[in-house]
């Protein structure tokens, strides 16, 4: 199999040749079609998270052991499964939900291994699909696409079910006003998408790139501000015909955390997903006077990645615009992203 892994934090990735790996017990090898490059990938390559006044988390202290596989929004064939594998056969085409945890703790057993604290995510703490092969600890995270086409399953992996997941949390609120929806990239364009497909009233999209805007035009938002603007708080309010119930920052930085709180009216709602990095920056007295609920969300469980592909294979989901690279523009590929120069998502196809 050939591999694209971090050896070094921040140093390009390298290319690794390793025998074919062989399942045991539930174990499943897929052969990797798609392999979505996300912002994450991004941070766990830097080697950390900046979590504001000088503060870093690094990603040694949390235990990321190299080399490792990035990569953790993959679809494929199944081509091998261990001798305990009933479910799953060969030659399936497969979404592989990658947010696995222990399996044992309180978290896990109520569904939720993404907010498990013995994490085994794929291509974070176990090798991912920047890959031509790919070890799936267990066949129930092998979601098959009955023909669904594999690039466009890819990214619901981690871009898709992150934003269903913080659009779930948002209630009832989707279906009676536009949602804010802070950053455009590829969770952004999907956030529209999904909420379009959820039956939302819509969304209000804040982005500092135009062609990012124009991108979440297309995907049908009512409206796309530039969060740099000195009125941008003056038109989002414009735009969304008052102040904001639902809001889902998916940049998080101390700037669009504050554009987010500032745009909220009374009982509003915030959902934080972006790990831009730096520190909260709400005037404490401001959260009880406006009764504002702020939330975390991370990622999703594996029933909302089955909700949400059931919901993309009965074509409710409008497609993100995709590029897709060769596998071994991996490390280009992430160069991109970082520089900016990425409009909704890459593939890789290995
Ligand atoms: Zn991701
Ligand atoms: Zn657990």
């Amino acid at each position: 199999m050939r591999s694209y892994q971090i050896v070094d934090f921040g140093r390009p990735l390298q290319e690794a040749n390793l025998p074919d790996p062989k399942p045991i017990g539930d174990e499943v090898v897929v052969a990797v079609k798609a392999s979505g490059v996300c912002h994450s990938d991004l941070h766990i390559w830097e080697g950390g998270f900046d979590l504001g006044g000088g503060r870093r988390l690094t990603l040694k202290d949390r235990g990321i052991a190299l080399p490792l596989t990035l990569g953790h929004e993959t679809a494929g064939e199944i081509v091998s499964v261990g001798p305990d594998v009933k479910d799953r056969k060969v030659g399936e085409m497969c979404l592989i939900y990658p947010w696995i945890g222990c399996g044992v703790c309180r978290a896990c057993r109520a569904g939720d291994e993404n907010l498990c604290m013995k994490p085994r995510c794929l291509g974070i703490h176990c090798d991912g699909g920047y890959s031509d092969r790919l070890v799936v600890p267990h066949s129930r995270y092998c979601l098959p696409l009955d023909g669904f086409d594999s690039v466009i399953a890819a990214p619901l992996a981690c871009s898709g079910v992150t934003t269903y997941s913080a659009l779930k949390k948002l209630g009832p609120a989707i279906h009676q006003d536009p949602v804010l929806v802070i950053g455009a990239g590829g969770l952004g364009l999907m956030c529209v998408a999904i909420l379009k497909a959820m039956g939302g009233k819509g969304a209000v999209v804040v982005d500092i790139d135009e062609k990012r805007r124009d991108a979440a035009v297309a995907a049908g938002a009512i409206a796309a501000i530039d969060g740099a603007a000195p009125d941008a708080l003056k038109r989002v309010i414009a735009a969304m015909g008052g102040p904001c119930w639902a809001a889902i920052d998916l940049v998080g930085s101390p700037a669009t955390a504050g554009l987010a709180f500032d745009s909220l009216g009374r009982g509003g709602k915030l959902v934080t997903v972006g790990l831009f990095g730096g520190a909260a920056p709400w005037p404490l007295p401001l959260i009880p006077q406006k009764a504002t609920t702020i939330m975390g969300s991370y990622t999703g469980n594996l029933a909302e990645t089955r909700e949400l592909l059931d919901l993309a294979r009965s074509g409710a989901v409008a497609g993100i615009p995709i590029r897709r690279r060769p596998l071994g523009d991996a490390s280009e590929a992430l160069e991109d992203l970082k520089a900016g120069r990425v409009v909704g998502r890459v593939v890789l196809t290995p």
